[in-house]
């Protein structure tokens, strides 16, 4: 490989959509430079915020944390983590969560869906075992943002980076969803005082380098698959990206662009607004009535435990308050 454009020691790394070969040091420097000004450009949070990262496990939050708590060393900074109770998958992501936050010296709050009375992997005897992702989404969701109001924490980031989003971009637009793009956006304002400020500081990062990032850095990440990603909705959007992107190497940067700067502030001025309800069973914002985790993990519960024939309203009961 050539110099590094940048000190001429070993090239370690090439950036095909920057022309730009750069060894570790060098990218380090590129990368966490990228971060900070995707956080500043998004005014995403200020010095006397506290910093909730959602970790998984994987290779994105896990650079994620890794950055933010190099680029910012003073930040009020708190790593979340739920086991999803996914067979032998969870804990295995929960021991790299650890490692890491051992390493770089941030508390780190764990939450087991266990506690909750059910786990992700209960769902596949549900009419949802189609769409364990979906779910497992709509779960995580809703734990965080439960679990990041008891943490008191103002902001909470998530690893999402430049594919994930550019990905889902695009299906979401050929699917028609347009109300979903606008959740796509690198901050989302909350919408009721129980929710937080939600950041994507990875949304310009391309995947490849997250996972560069941890091997040049030690940074401890999964080596196991989950069980139930098996022909995903983000596998395939992740083929189409590939397809789309042959033979441009800025596409990705050139659609974030496109649909942040025009297309999401046209949707979101022609979309009617909903008006936004608290959920009868959890107290949560909702457009509906009851909202859509609670009537989900109220079927799970009349299948789980049948002869106790747990109502709704029994729910939140079973979902213990989060102590720091
Ligand atoms: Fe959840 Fe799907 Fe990710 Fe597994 S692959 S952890 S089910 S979102
Ligand atoms: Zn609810």
């Amino acid at each position: 490989m050539s110099s590094c454009k940048r000190c001429l020691n070993r090239a370690e790394i090439y950036l095909p959509y920057a022309g730009l070969s750069l060894c570790s040091n060098c990218f380090k420097d590129f990368y966490w430079n990228r971060v900070k000004k995707t956080v500043e450009e998004f005014k995403m949070f200020k010095r006397g915020d506290r910093v909730a990262v959602a970790v998984s496990g994987g290779k994105d939050s896990g650079a994620l944390l890794h950055a933010l708590r190099s680029v910012y060393p003073n930040q009020d900074m708190v790593a979340v983590h739920l086991n999803l109770g996914i067979k032998k998958y969870s804990d295995h992501c929960q021991t790299r969560v650890e490692e890491l936050t051992d390493s770089l010296n941030v508390k780190l709050k764990v939450v087991k869906l266990e506690d909750y009375g059910y786990t992700i992997d209960d769902f596949q005897k549900t009419r949802f075992k189609s769409k364990m992702c979906s779910i497992c989404g709509l779960v995580k969701r809703h734990i965080l943002d439960r679990v990041v109001q008891d943490l008191s924490a103002t902001v909470q980031a998530t690893g999402h980076n430049l594919d994930d989003v550019v990905g889902t971009m695009l299906t979401t637009f050929f699917s028609g969803d347009l109300l979903q793009l606008s959740r796509l956006k690198p901050v989302l304002a909350p919408k009721h005082p129980s929710q937080n400020v939600k950041v994507k500081p990875l949304i310009k990062t391309p995947e490849f380098e997250n996972l560069i990032y941890c091997c040049f850095f030690d940074v401890p990440f999964r080596s196991l698959n989950c069980p139930h990603s098996r022909g995903t909705h983000s596998r395939r959007s992740k083929r189409l990206l590939e397809e789309l992107s042959k033979g441009n190497a800025h596409f990705r940067q050139q659609t974030l662009s496109l649909f942040l700067a025009r297309l999401i502030p046209i949707v979101e001025s022609k979309l009617p607004q909903k008006p936004l309800l608290e959920c009868q069973v959890c107290g949560m914002p909702s457009s509906n009535p009851v909202c859509a985790y609670c009537k989900r993990i109220g079927d799970l519960m009349v299948i789980k435990q049948p002869s106790r024939g747990l109502r709704r309203a029994e729910v939140s009961e079973t979902s213990p308050r989060i102590q720091q």
